[in-house]
């Protein structure tokens, strides 16, 4: 049974290697493309945009898959929304594997913001050091307060022209762990972090750092992702994908 699971995340990682040792199962992982050198991968790999809901219906069509597994991170709302538009479209079951937020612990100062505009809206007018994680897709919009200095953390290196002039890039792929949290917040002399609520382990140490050192941290919100039946990990996607092939009688 062909199988496509939308990835980018530690969980699309896990499940590729749940499926890839499972023979009833010939699966691929598709990337939107951002990363340069994305982690190897022990089934199939695609790249690239479908062409919107319509394209990924097609592209459904034309490789025969059988069943569909949304395991992208919990900002992508815009290839979720096609995902469900594009099943129902072409009739082939989908999953979702959402990721539960973190949530504020006693010593947490998080401050809630509806997006990362207002996330550097929220800034303010004096200097501060800036630890900025919400990818590189968005580090342009912090040209907007260039006032501060900003320490971003991404995988690759930013594509757009306008970025804010005092920007210092650590170029780091997670996971990380709180020592060396603390201690890139305490060496860059942060004073304000500005975070996604991406859920999971993997960047959870740099919450844990901010706690610890008793930092302010600017949550952008969750954006509304459609999802089709909701799954809690890739073992139970794997028990719906079994379920899904002996509905289809194989
Ligand atoms: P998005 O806004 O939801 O998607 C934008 C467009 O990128 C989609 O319409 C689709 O293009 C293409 N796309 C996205 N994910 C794809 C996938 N897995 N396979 C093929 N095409 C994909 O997503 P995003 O926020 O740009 O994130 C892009 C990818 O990076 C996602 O796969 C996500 O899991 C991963 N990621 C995102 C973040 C984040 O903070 N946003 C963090 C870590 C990882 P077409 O309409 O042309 O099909």
């Amino acid at each position: 049974m062909r199988i496509l699971i939308l990835g980018g995340t530690t969980e699309a990682s896990a499940l590729a290697r749940l499926v890839a040792d499972d023979p009833r199962f010939e699966a691929t992982l598709s990337l939107a493309g951002r990363t340069a050198t994305p982690a190897g991968q022990p089934i199939a790999m695609r790249s690239g945009g479908f062409g919107g809901a319509a394209g990924l219906a097609r592209h459904l069509e034309d490789h025969g898959i059988a069943a569909v597994i949304d395991a992208t991170h919990p900002y992508a709302a815009r290839i979720s929304a096609n995902a469900v538009a594009a099943c129902r479209q072409a009739k082939v079951p989908l999953a979702s594997l959402p990721r539960a937020p973190w949530e504020a612990r006693p010593g947490d100062r998080w401050v809630d913001v509806p997006s990362t505009e207002a996330a550097v809206q929220s800034l303010g007018t004096d200097r501060h050091h800036v630890f900025v994680t919400v990818g590189r897709q968005e580090l342009h919009l912090f040209a907007a307060a260039p006032q501060h200095r900003y320490i971003a953390r991404l995988i690759d290196p930013p594509q757009q022209a306008r970025l804010p002039p005092d920007l210092v890039l650590v170029r780091q792929r997670g996971p990380f762990d709180l020592e060396a949290e603390r201690r890139l917040l305490h060496d860059e002399a942060i004073e304000i972090m500005v975070s996604k609520n991406a859920g999971g382990g993997a960047t959870y140490a740099k919450i844990e750092a901010a706690r610890a050192l008793g930092l302010p941290v600017i949550m952008v919100e969750r954006p509304h992702k459609p999802t089709g039946t909701v799954v809690a990990g890739p073992e139970e996607a794997m028990a719906w994908l079994a379920h899904e092939r002996s509905l289809r009688g194989v």
